[in-house]
C-alpha cells in the first residue's frame, strides 16, 4: 500500500489503455449513436479511403485488410482473434475528428500502438515517442517519481532543459517514422523557455502530436503557443473536481488558479481558435476510489473534449515496491520509448532514474537504438518469464 493515504488504490498489474469505462466524451453526440451504426460507419470510411488509395505499403495494406476484416467481424457479433483491431472509445473521438486523408494513417499507426505489442512485433521504429523538454516540474504530485526528493532536488543531477538542436536532431530523423511524438515526461514541459521553437520545428510533421501539462503555469502567451502550433492533443492533468482532494494529490498546485487558467484557455480557444481541430482532454490518474469520471465529466465539460482517468502505477516508490512475480511481457518495449531533456533515451518512465538506459540520442540514433542488442536483451528476457532479474521491472505492474 502507498505511504500517503489519500491513494487508496493497490493494482496488480497496469496496462496502460484508456479503458472505455474510464472515458468520457464530453460532447456526448456522437457517442450517443448505438456502437453498431459507429462501427459501420468507422468501418465504411476505412473502405473508402483505402479503395481510394494508391500508394500504401505491403504492410500498410495488410494491417488495413485486418482492421476492416476486425470491423466486419465486430458488426456480425463474431468473436475478434488477439491480432484484430477495433477502435476503442477515446480512439473513435479522435478518429472522428481527422482530416480524410489521414484516416489510414491513423489506423495503421493505431494498429502497431496496440497490436504489435501484443504480438511482440519490433517495428523499425517505435509507434510513439515521448520527448521531455525538461525534468524539471513545479509540482510534487503525491503519485509522481517527483515527490522522490533523490530524483527531484537539484543536486541529484537528473534537472535540466532539453538543447533546441537536440529536439532537431530527433525531429529529423524521426519525421516520416513515426506518427506519434508526445511532448511530455518526467517533467512539466511549459517550463521549457523555448517550447514555443519545439513546436514550430515539429510543425506538419506528425499526426498525433500532444502535449502534457500540469496547466498551472498557463497564461495568455502560452495558451496562444499551444493552440496556434500542429498539436493535436493538449491533455491536462488533472484529477479531482474537488478543491481539497485536487490540492492532496497536486501538491503546490491551486485549484483556484487552475480554475482560472481552464477559463482563460477556453475564453482565447473559442474565441482565436474556433476551427482549429486540436483536442483538448483533461486526464488524472485514478488513485482514489472516490474519483469519478463522468462526475468529473459534468464539472469540466466546457473546458476539454474529452475527459479521462488513466490507471495508477506506484511510481512514487518506483525502487521500493515490493519484488512481484508478474511474468507478462511489458507493452512499453514495443509501444514507445522516451527522451529525456540530456538526451538519455529509456524503455519506460517507471524507470525515471533510467537504470535501464544505456543510450543517448545526442550520439545514437532512435532507430539503432530501439533495435539495440541491449534493447533486445531486455524483451528477451520479458519473453522468456525473466522480468525478476531485471531492475526495476520486478518491482513494475506494467504489462
Ligand atoms: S520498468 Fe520494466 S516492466 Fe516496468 S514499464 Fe519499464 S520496461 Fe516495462
Amino acid at each position: 500500500m502507498s505511504k500517503n493515504s489519500f491513494i487508496n488504490i493497490n493494482p496488480k498489474t497496469r496496462d496502460k489503455s484508456i479503458k472505455d469505462e474510464n472515458f468520457s466524451n464530453t460532447k456526448k453526440e456522437t457517442l450517443l449513436l448505438p456502437s453498431k451504426n459507429i462501427n459501420e460507419s468507422i468501418y465504411n470510411s476505412i473502405k473508402s479511403s483505402f479503395k481510394n488509395s494508391n500508394n500504401l505499403s505491403l504492410t500498410d495494406k495488410k494491417l488495413i485488410l485486418i482492421v476492416l476484416k476486425s470491423y466486419e467481424k465486430t458488426i456480425n457479433n463474431l468473436n475478434l482473434e488477439k491480432s484484430d483491431f477495433v477502435l476503442t472509445k477515446h480512439e473513435i473521438n479522435e478518429f472522428l475528428n481527422l482530416e480524410k486523408k489521414n484516416i489510414l494513417r491513423y489506423v495503421v499507426y493505431r494498429y502497431k500502438y496496440n497490436i504489435y505489442p501484443k504480438l511482440k512485433i519490433i517495428d523499425e521504429y517505435p509507434p510513439n515517442i515521448q520527448i521531455e523538454p525538461t525534468s524539471q516540474c513545479n509540482l510534487r504530485c503525491i503519485m509522481c517519481y517527483q515527490s522522490d526528493k533523490s530524483f527531484s532536488s537539484k543536486s541529484a543531477g537528473f534537472m535540466g532543459y532539453m538543447k533546441l538542436d537536440l529536439l532537431k536532431k530527433i525531429v529529423d530523423e524521426i519525421e516520416g517514422k513515426i506518427e506519434a511524438v508526445t511532448f511530455a515526461s518526467r517533467g512539466e514541459p511549459t517550463l521549457h523557455g523555448e517550447l514555443d521553437e519545439f513546436l514550430k520545428y515539429c510543425d506538419g510533421k506528425f499526426l498525433g502530436l500532444k502535449l502534457n501539462t500540469n496547466a498551472t503555469l498557463l497564461d495568455e502567451k502560452k495558451i496562444n503557443s499551444l493552440l496556434s502550433s500542429d498539436l493535436q492533443s493538449l491533455v491536462l492533468s488533472i484529477d479531482e473536481k474537488n478543491k481539497e482532494n485536487y490540492e492532496k494529490i497536486r501538491v503546490n498546485a491551486k485549484f483556484e488558479k487552475i480554475m482560472k487558467n481552464l477559463e482563460l484557455l477556453k475564453n482565447i480557444r473559442e474565441k482565436n481558435y474556433k476551427n482549429s481541430k486540436l483536442m483538448i482532454r483533461i486526464s488524472g490518474v485514478k488513485i482514489n476510489t472516490e474519483q469519478n469520471v463522468e462526475e468529473m465529466n459534468q464539472f469540466y465539460k466546457e473546458f476539454a473534449d474529452e475527459i479521462v482517468l488513466v490507471d495508477y502505477d506506484p511510481w512514487e516508490s518506483a525502487y521500493e515496491n515490493k519484488i512481484n512475480n508478474i511474468e507478462d511481457e511489458c507493452s512499453e518495449l514495443y509501444r514507445r520509448m522516451f527522451v529525456w531533456q540530456d538526451g538519455k533515451v529509456n524503455p519506460c518512465d517507471y524507470d525515471y532514474k533510467s537504470t535501464l538506459s544505456q543510450w543517448n540520442a545526442n550520439k545514437d540514433d532512435i532507430k539503432s537504438i530501439w533495435n539495440s542488442k541491449y534493447y533486445n536483451e531486455i524483451r528477451d528476457l520479458h519473453r522468456s518469464k525473466e522480468r525478476s532479474k531485471i531492475e526495476p521491472c520486478r518491482r513494475c505492474i506494467s504489462t
